[in-house]
C-alpha cells in the first residue's frame, strides 16, 4: 500500500475496504496498518512504540471480533455502550480482551460502562463524569478516560469546545475513580488533508496549553486522534492512540450517520 499524498486523506475509501473474514485477513490488515504507522513514524522521527493502535470493532459480529482476538488484538474500541456491553457479555471466555468505549455516553448507561470498560474516550460533560465516578465507586473500579474535544467546530460532533476545556479539567480531580489520560477528537470529515490536519494541530496545541495549568493527577500525555482515513496525518501531529476500524475489519454495513448524528450517510455527499 502506498502512503497517501500530502493533500489527500483516505476518507474517500470509506465503505470500500474489503471485509476481513479469516484470522489471516486480520493478521494481514493489522500488519499493514502497523507498517503504515511505522513508516510515518520514521518519516517524522517518532518512536512507533509511542503510538498505540486501537482496533475499532463497532457493527462487526462476534465471530469477527473473535478472529481479531486470535490475530492478536487485546483491546477493542466500540462506539455504542449497549453493543459493547452485549459483546463483552458474550465474550467473557476471552479473559485477556479489554474494551474501550469511544462514543458519546448518556448518564443512564454509566452503570454499564463502569462494569465492563477498561477505557472511556468520550468524556464530554461533568454530568457524565459524576455518573461514571459514582458507579465506579460502587463497583470498586477505576477507569482510564480521555476528554473529547470538538476540534472541527461542527455541531454534529460531540465534545467540549476548546475554550471550555481549562475550566473543565480543573473540576476533574473531584472524580477520584477517573484516571484522566489525555484528549480525544474526531477530525473534520474531508478529503482535504490540510483541513483535517488543523483539527489535530488544534488538539495538540490545546493539550500543550492545558498542561501548564493542569491540576495534579490529571494526565494529558495521550492524544487519541486519527482513524482509517487520516491516522497518518494524526501521527505526524502527535497522536499517541489511533482508532482504526475499517482498515482492519473492513467496510461497515451501517453508514457513519448511525454513529455520528448529522453526518451525511454517503461519502459522495460528504466530499
Ligand atoms: C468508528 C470510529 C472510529 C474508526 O473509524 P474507521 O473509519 O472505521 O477507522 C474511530 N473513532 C470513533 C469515535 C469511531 O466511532
Amino acid at each position: 500500500m502506498s502512503a497517501p499524498s500530502s493533500t489527500q486523506t483516505r476518507h474517500d475509501k470509506h465503505g470500500r475496504y474489503p471485509v476481513a473474514t479469516t484470522v489471516e485477513d486480520f493478521q494481514r490488515n493489522l500488519a499493514a496498518v502497523q507498517a503504515r504507522i511505522e513508516a510515518v513514524c520514521r518519516r517524522v522521527g517518532r518512536d512507533s512504540a509511542t503510538v498505540r493502535l486501537l482496533p475499532v470493532s463497532k457493527t462487526k459480529p462476534e465471530a469477527s471480533l473473535r478472529m481479531a482476538h486470535a490475530a492478536g488484538c487485546r483491546m477493542l474500541g466500540e462506539n455504542k455502550v449497549q453493543e459493547a456491553y452485549r459483546k463483552w457479555e458474550a465474550m467473557q471466555d476471552l479473559t485477556d480482551l479489554r474494551w474501550s468505549v469511544i462514543g458519546h455516553l448518556q448518564t443512564n448507561k454509566a452503570k454499564q460502562v463502569a462494569r465492563f470498560a477498561a477505557e472511556f474516550q468520550a468524556l464530554d460533560s461533568l454530568r457524565v463524569a459524576e455518573a461514571l465516578d459514582r458507579r465506579l465507586q460502587v463497583e470498586g473500579r477505576s477507569l482510564d478516560v480521555f476528554v473529547q474535544v470538538n476540534t472541527s467546530g461542527e455541531a454534529s460532533k460531540y465534545g467540549l469546545a476548546p475554550e471550555d476545556m481549562p475550566a473543565f479539567i480543573q473540576k476533574l480531580p473531584a472524580f477520584t475513580a477517573l484516571r484522566v489520560r489525555g484528549l480525544m477528537t474526531l477530525a473534520l470529515f474531508s478529503s482535504e488533508a490540510g483541513r483535517v490536519r488543523q483539527c489535530f494541530v488544534l488538539l495538540r496545541t490545546l493539550r500543550d496549553r492545558l498542561r501548564q495549568s493542569a491540576p495534579a493527577g490529571i494526565g494529558l500525555d495521550e492524544l487519541s486522534m486519527g482513524m482509517s482515513g487520516d491516522f497518518e496525518i494524526a501521527i505526524q501531529e502527535g497522536a499517541t492512540v489511533v482508532r482504526v476500524g475499517q482498515a482492519i475489519f473492513g467496510a461497515r454495513p451501517l453508514p457513519d450517520s448511525h454513529y455520528w448524528p448529522g453526518e451525511s450517510s454517503t461519502e459522495e455527499s460528504r466530499t
